[in-house]
């Protein structure tokens, strides 16, 4: 009998412009969640390769601040180019490792690239003030400089467009940045550093680093990584935020969500039931963004349950890389698993199965679900409780405007939430009352654009600057501020009082 497995490809670091296999002995599988076989196996850095990379990159950060903005423009300019002409290949990659459908994954591709449309414009976003005549013969400006070496740190849901949040900024603030991605779908990451070498970015200044905790706490230890950023779910970004900062890092580490939709009773039903549908079971669930609870407020709750039902037997779920499919799998069996048993949990306390995506069967190994819709959940359940990631939409009723709002401030998250209602004054006064960081009005996933920045509050982030966007270059540069005085040397004398304005 002939063996029909390919042996899982080897997948490596990029260190200096090139891949460089890992010596530390370890390495993860990465599987193809469409079929449940590993492609792929990724090697996990040591300590010592950590500690090697650093050094490396501190080197290259010394050369690259100084290398002009012009020019650190232009590479960007270029990159974008690359990237916009390659973006097929690309998404290919994250369909393969991480099971998100084609389409889908363009549209990752095209939120990140709108953050290298942004670094493209870093010459004006490095202006600094001045201020001429601050005192006789003296003027006070400020310049902002990179920080050195800077570490992002990504999940695996996004393994193009997060890595793109940080790198495009940091680069063109002219630090080196070291990525390390997640290892569930490390690839993207060494496609995009290849494209950012052909665009003209000098090698070092760019790393991939693959590995798990112990490369990450060797990071987050370094005495020569100046930053941290980090994305992924929150009891690890807590712990990134507390380790990092004790080590002396700036750091911002973005975490979970829980994320409500309001739905009034003006609401057009048949809008927030497009708008529910496609926020909750888009890349099957497996976005930060995601709607995970609708809040249906007064007698909305009816007809909207049964406009979300009658959309879902619709829905196509297969590989992502078969034309049609709108849902891929889930990343691993063992996660597919735990959010099937948010299904089981939710039923045995108490709540409505409408549509039980348990039932729906798939061929082959893959690590699918089926679409879930709850009705009639309780807030002490643990599918409203926790955050699912995964094809399950939860539906409460509440009463009023105002228990649901109850909701949203009262819960541990504050990523994004929404408002559906043909009422403005309702919708602004939601915006002024909820405790959440991007609020849609009739928009579910309020991801904002690339020249506004991207954060939640409470326990979705921690840390004072959001990523990307104007706190993205603030978050990768320190400020210097300079008085300046040219006096003729005639009028010099000695002054031991505190300098003050003359
Ligand atoms: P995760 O926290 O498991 O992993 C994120 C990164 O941290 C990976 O690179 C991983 O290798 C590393 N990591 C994991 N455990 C670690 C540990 N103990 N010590 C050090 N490093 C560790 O997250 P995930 O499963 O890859 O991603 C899904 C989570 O990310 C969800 O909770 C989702 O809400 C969140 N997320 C948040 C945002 C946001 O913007 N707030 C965006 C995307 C994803």
């Amino acid at each position: 009998m002939t063996n029909t497995m390919t042996k899982p490809a080897a997948i490596s670091h990029w260190l200096n412009g090139q891949v460089t296999p890992g010596t530390s002995g370890r390495s993860s599988p990465v599987y193809n969640p469409a079929t449940g076989e590993v492609q792929g196996l990724v090697d996990l850095a040591s300590r010592a390769e950590v500690n090697a990379a650093v050094d490396a990159a501190s080197a290259a950060a010394r050369a690259w601040r100084q290398v002009p903005l012009s020019r650190r423009a232009e590479i960007m300019f270029r990159f974008r180019a690359l990237l916009d002409a390659r973006r097929d290949d690309l998404a290919r990659i994250l369909t393969r490792e991480h099971g998100k459908v084609h389409a889908d994954a363009l549209g990752e591709i095209a939120r990140g690239l709108e953050n290298v449309d942004f670094a493209c414009g870093i010459s004006t976003l490095l202006k600094g003030g001045y201020s001429e005549g601050a005192s006789t013969g003296v003027d006070v400006y400020s310049i902002q400089q990179p920080l050195g070496v800077v570490v992002g740190i990504t999940p695996f849901n996004f393994p193009a467009m997060v890595p793109l949040w940080m790198l495009a900024n940091a680069l063109a603030c002219g630090n080196a940045f070291i990525l390390k991605p997640s290892e569930k779908d490390p690839s993207a990451s060494l496609f995009l550093a290849a494209l950012l070498q052909e665009a003209g970015l000098p090698d070092g200044v760019l790393t991939v680093l693959h590995g798990d905790r112990e490369a990450v706490d060797a990071l987050l230890e370094h005495p020569d990584v100046a930053a941290v950023s980090f994305v992924g779910s929150t009891p690890v970004a807590r712990t990134i935020y507390e380790k990092g900062t004790a080590h002396g890092k700036r750091v911002q580490a973005l975490g979970g969500a829980k994320n409500h939709m309001l739905v009034l009773p003006d609401a057009d039903v048949s809008m927030a039931a497009d708008a529910a549908v496609s926020a909750a079971y888009g890349s099957a669930g497996e976005r930060c963004m995601a709607i995970s609870v609708v809040l249906a407020v007064g007698d909305v709750g009816d007809a909207l349950v049964d406009a979300i039902a009658q959309r879902l037997p619709a829905l196509k779920v297969g590989p992502g890389d078969q034309p049609g499919n709108e849902m891929g799998p889930l990343i691993t069996r063992e996660h597919r698993d735990r959010v099937a048993g948010y299904v089981a949990s939710a039923q045995a306390q108490g709540a409505a199965v409408v549509v039980d995506g348990r039932s729906q069967t798939f061929d082959g190994n893959g690590f699918f679900l089926g679409v879930s819709l709850l009705d009639q959940v309780t807030p002490d359940m643990d599918a409203y409780r926790d955050e699912i990631f995964g094809p399950v939409l939860c539906v409460v009723r509440v009463p009023t405007y105002e228990e649901g709002l109850k909701l949203i401030n009262g819960n541990e998250f504050g990523n994004g939430t929404a408002i559906f209602t043909r009422d403005g004054g309702a919708a602004r006064q939601f915006q002024f009352d909820c405790q959440v960081g991007m609020v849609g009005v009739n928009v579910p996933i309020p991801v904002p654009v690339a020249y506004y920045s991207f954060g939640g509050w409470k326990a979705s982030l921690f840390g004072d600057t959001h990523m990307y966007g104007p706190d993205g270059v603030r978050f990768y540069t320190r400020t210097k501020v300079i008085t300046s005085r040219w006096p003729d040397p005639a009028s010099s004398r000695i002054d031991l009082g505190f300098p003050q304005n003359r």
